[in-house]
């Protein structure tokens, strides 16, 4: 139970049921358990696909319009090209999801195991295009690039990491630097982007280069969405980042990463942890069993990191779905998807659309 006002920033969906509930009572208990004012759900091209995967998510909106929610592009060709089956362009995908009333867009784009099948360019024609149009439109992007610097080295990344696909040293993906280079040119060919960085931007063992990021693009904030190792160095380095943390309050949004078909309890313990880390003093165990000392920021500093950053640059309250708009993307890409997806996706539909 929080006691005060808490958005959780970034969450996702990647199946309709699991033993216990479904992926709408899941973070409904969420939702009520934490006391959250409302969250938000990142769509990914999961298993079923981004078309499915924003579709669900806009299921979710109608079932529940206290909820705000990102979409996901889906890649019909890859690597990427620019002579994709007319109508499946990026900018179109951007256009048709925006109408049917997301709130933003979720880039996984970055991230190497998704960077590699797209052709390892971030900054390819079809997508600088997009960023062109979200940067005008002032749209809100959470954009995950990159990931911490150890999974490319051997020595260094865990064996978790490793089992989930995560090491990137075997040479078939970009360096971390390659990809640092190429997220710098997008900022730089996008100066007003309104992007949120995940984790932080991987950047906790180098706030400093964060801060010229914040200080040079004035729409660029980071989200504290573990990643656990971030918050060992924000342990080891207490009391910097204290500071950091209240000089910067205006950059900075809370996420668990709480992703359905893991049981609610996760995420409420996770958004827990974050509370207590930004408004407490408390010094427990958090992330991999390592003490966590709160910071015990306070007053409207606190207030920005907690919700006010996400209204400030999503909206005071999440759009509505437009269900004709919806149920047109669902017929339009409904040949993108498996047998199997489309059998659990139809009764959903007809149940919420008619
Ligand atoms: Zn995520």
């Amino acid at each position: 139970m929080i006691p005060e006002k808490i958005i959780d920033t970034h969450m996702h969906i990647e199946a309709w049921d699991n033993d216990e509930y479904n992926f709408i009572d899941c973070f409904e208990g969420h939702r009520e358990q934490s006391s959250l004012a409302s969250l938000n759900i990142c769509c990914l091209p999961t298993a079923q696909g981004a078309f499915a995967n924003n579709i669900m998510v806009g299921l979710y909106k109608l079932a529940h319009p206290n909820t705000y929610a990102h979409g996901a592009f889906d890649h019909v060709i890859m690597p990427i090209t620019e002579n994709v089956p007319e109508g499946t362009d990026l900018v179109t995908q951007y256009r048709e999801l925006m109408e049917i009333g997301f709130d933003g867009i979720k880039l996984i784009e970055g991230k190497p195991t998704a960077l590699k099948p797209l052709g390892n360019n971030l900054n390819h024609p079809a997508l600088d295009r997009v960023y062109t149009e979200m940067e005008k439109d002032g749209t809100h992007i959470v954009f995950h690039i990159k990931d911490p610097e150890t999974f490319w080295d051997i020595s260094k990344v865990e064996p978790w990491c490793i089992e989930n696909g995560w090491f990137y040293g075997d040479g078939t993906y970009l360096s971390y630097e390659e990809i640092e280079k190429q997220a710098y040119a997008l900022l730089e060919a996008h100066p007003n982007l309104k992007v949120t960085l995940a984790h932080f931007f991987f950047y906790g063992e180098c706030p400093e280069r964060l801060e010229a990021l914040f200080e040079k693009y004035p729409n660029l904030c980071v989200d504290l969405t573990p990643g656990c190792e971030m918050y060992h160095s924000f342990e080891a380095n207490h009391d910097y980042y204290k500071d950091f943390f209240r000089r910067n309050s205006e950059r900075v949004m809370l996420g668990t990463d709480g992703t359905f078909p893991w049981a609610t309890k996760g995420h409420v313990w996770c958004m827990d942890v974050l509370y207590r880390f930004i408004a407490t003093s408390d010094a427990r165990k958090a992330f991999d069993d390592a003490i966590l000392t709160g910071i015990n920021i306070d007053g409207a500093e606190k207030e920005n990191i907690l919700w006010r950053n996400f209204e400030r640059r999503v909206g005071a309250k999440p759009k509505p779905i437009n269900k004709e708009a919806l149920k047109a993307y669902y017929e339009k890409y409904k040949k993108y998807m498996s047998e199997d997806t489309i059998a659990h996706i139809e009764p959903h539909i007809k149940m919420y659309l008619g």
